[in-house]
């Protein structure tokens, strides 16, 4: 845990989100900026800033977890997204996998992606 980290504090609970999916290594919530609905967010509850920060098995779960809320959601069409430093568009240094629908052409990721 990082004490400054939002995703942290998403975590804990001092910050308010709307809650997929929690497990002891795992946590799920909705984007507060969603490029489509449904837009979410997966996360290692191990604190790093970059995917290499983080353990194998955290991350083998995220990616399960990832897999198991688009199927969920039903999802037929759909990006995964993960950023990596502020030059490849990093906003919040806390690992975090985008799942983003794409429901149709104009909703979700555009075509130069990634926009964020
Ligand atoms: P990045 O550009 O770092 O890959 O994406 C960070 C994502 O975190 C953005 O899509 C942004 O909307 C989302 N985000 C930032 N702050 C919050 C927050 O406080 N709550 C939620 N639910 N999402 C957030």
């Amino acid at each position: 845990m990082s004490a400054a980290c939002i995703f942290c504090k998403i975590i804990k609970g001092d910050i308010p989100s709307f809650k997929i999916f929690e497990s002891d290594k795992t946590f799920a919530f909705l984007d507060i900026g969603p490029l489509s609905k449904g837009h979410s967010l997966i996360i290692p509850k191990h604190h790093g800033a970059k995917l290499h920060d983080i353990p194998d098995d955290q991350l083998a779960e995220v990616l399960s977890v990832t897999k198991r809320i688009a199927v969920a959601q039903g999802l037929e069409n759909y990006n995964i997204l993960q950023n990596n430093g502020r030059i490849a568009h990093q906003v919040v240094d806390h690992v975090h996998f985008h799942l983003i629908p794409k429901p149709n052409e104009t909703e979700g990721l555009g075509v130069g992606w990634p926009t964020k």
